[in-house]
């Protein structure tokens, strides 16, 4: 008998469905049928892979309820912010679609070079080969899509290790990837822990690719044990954004809210530095904290929750080590704080110091900080003065302040007049510094999935 791994109901506890355990001979299998199955699918023309990717969005759509109500369960999601990752999802595989249409090379003025004289030179872009992929539980459909949809669009096979604690939408995904007619073995899922079955599958010497989103401390040992093998890592934050009295601040209240507590703060972009300046800090805190009191903590699976639990007791523990440690070094709760059992408050916190957990780690909780300064340079200095580099906002009217920010801020993405917490599943999307390697957003993970294979033809 194989061993079942027990999936949780994230808010009441229960199981939910038993998933098989996968053992080391499990992954090297999996790795071969995906081996296997790339012989055949990386020749399929790009408007037979497109048409499969087009039909795995209308099938998501079709049964959005449904896989709403799986990743509302097995990860303690709110229903709207699940139902919202579903129509991302949807989206995502429709960007694919259209994009395993143009996926093309380019020529090259060999005669640039008198060496290159009278031949004619151009590349192709050509499927790496087998990707194995390696997903966290926080949006257990669409961060899974931004790997498998890209890696299919290419004529790439995928093996796909989800997070223990959420595989059940994944394994719905397959199954509708199935029925719009993906050959078997083109996408391959082992379950079990990152520890065993993710390093098993790292280690291997036949997937070309590691793409992974996660941690940075299983990140980095990633690049230690992969190998030569292509990496790209999508990795965390301490997300923060700037004020600025000249801006609409009374209007990005209620986008402070959502952004530092929507999936609990369990959101790599998610708002946790709220740099405000003190000319409009006391009247902003205020409103943040009414709004804030407004929010609906509980079940995940009522309509209008906007907090649920955390993904597990031991995390919301965590998190709240972390607030009474910034409470003994000096700082304020200026709301929430309290936990019962998974569920962490929407917390605020005041007068706290850069070197607290709260603010120089990723808190990945419901959790966020105020700190007030009174020079645009200084909050610049301040909201960079991180080891990620992920996302960053700034509110202003002020082009030259904007322009100053996104000339001085070392972040993969910038949001003017918006918090970190943007993203279209289109755009250009990664990290720098300890946030990553390499970018995702459809397109750009193909380029990051595909090997470039020049031509010279000397006539
Ligand atoms: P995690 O603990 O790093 O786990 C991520 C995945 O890696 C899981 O599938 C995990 O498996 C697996 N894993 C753990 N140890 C491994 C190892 N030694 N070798 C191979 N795989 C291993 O992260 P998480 O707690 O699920 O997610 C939270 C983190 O993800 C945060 O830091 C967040 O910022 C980041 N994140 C980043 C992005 C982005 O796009 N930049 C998006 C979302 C989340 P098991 O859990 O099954 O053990």
């Amino acid at each position: 008998m194989k061993k079942k791994i027990e999936v949780l109901d994230k808010f009441s506890g229960k199981v939910l469905d038993r998933v098989p355990q996968a053992g080391e001979a499990d992954v090297r299998s999996a790795i071969g049928r995906a081996q296997k199955a790339f012989a055949v699918y990386s020749q399929w023309p790009a408007h037979k892979r497109a048409q499969v990717l087009e039909t795995a969005s209308r099938l998501l759509s079709e049964r959005k309820d449904e896989i709403a109500l799986t990743i509302c369960r097995e990860a303690g999601k709110a229903w709207k912010y699940s139902a919202l990752e579903v129509d991302r999802a949807i989206e995502t595989f429709k960007f694919a679609a259209e994009e395993a249409k143009r996926l093309h090379g380019e020529t090259v003025p060999l005669d640039a070079s008198t060496g290159g004289e009278g031949r004619l030179g151009f590349y192709l872009r050509t499927p790496i080969g087998v990707v194995a992929a390696i997903s966290p539980f926080n949006y257990p459909l669409n961060l899974v899509a931004h790997k498998v949809a890209p890696a299919l669009a290419c004529g790439n096979t995928v093996v796909l290790k989800p997070a223990t604690t959420t595989p059940l939408t994944s394994l719905l995904l397959q199954k509708i990837l199935l029925e719009a007619g993906l050959p078997a073995g083109a996408l391959e899922i082992v379950i079990g822990s990152g520890s065993t079955v993710g390093t098993w599958l790292v280690c291997d010497s036949r997937p070309a690719m590691v793409t992974f989103t996660g941690s940075p401390t299983v990140g980095e040992q990633i690049t230690r044990l992969a190998g030569l093998k292509k990496i790209t890592l999508e990795l965390g934050n301490n997300g923060g954004v700037i004020l600025e009295p000249d801006s609409d601040w009374k209007g990005a209240v209620d986008r402070c809210v959502m952004s530092a507590f929507a999936n609990s703060g369990q959101v790599c972009i998610s708002l946790q530095r709220i740099y405000v300046h003190k000319s409009i800090a006391a009247e902003f805190t205020e409103r943040f904290v009414k709004a804030m009191s407004r929010l609906k903590v509980g079940d995940p699976t009522q309509k209008d929750c906007d907090v649920g639990p955390m993904i597990s007791e031991d995390e919301a523990v965590r998190a709240q080590a972390w607030i009474d440690e910034a409470v003994r070094g000096g700082a304020k709760i200026l709301a929430g704080g309290k936990r019962r059992g998974a569920i962490l408050e929407p917390t605020l916190l005041g007068r706290v110091k850069p070197r607290m957990k709260v603010m120089c780690q990723e808190a990945f909780a419901p959790l966020a900080s105020i700190v007030v300064y009174s020079d645009f340079d200084e909050a610049l200095r301040q909201l960079s003065d991180t080891v990620y580099g992920l996302q960053a906002g700034i509110y202003t009217r002020d082009i030259g302040k904007a322009l100053e920010a996104i000339k001085r801020l070392d972040f993969g993405g910038i949001m003017i007049n918006d918090t970190p917490v943007f993203r279209v599943d289109h755009m250009p999307y990664g990290g720098n510094k300890c946030s990553g390697l390499g970018r995702e957003g459809v397109r750009f993970a193909m380029e990051e999935m595909t090997n470039l294979r020049m031509v010279v033809i000397k006539p």
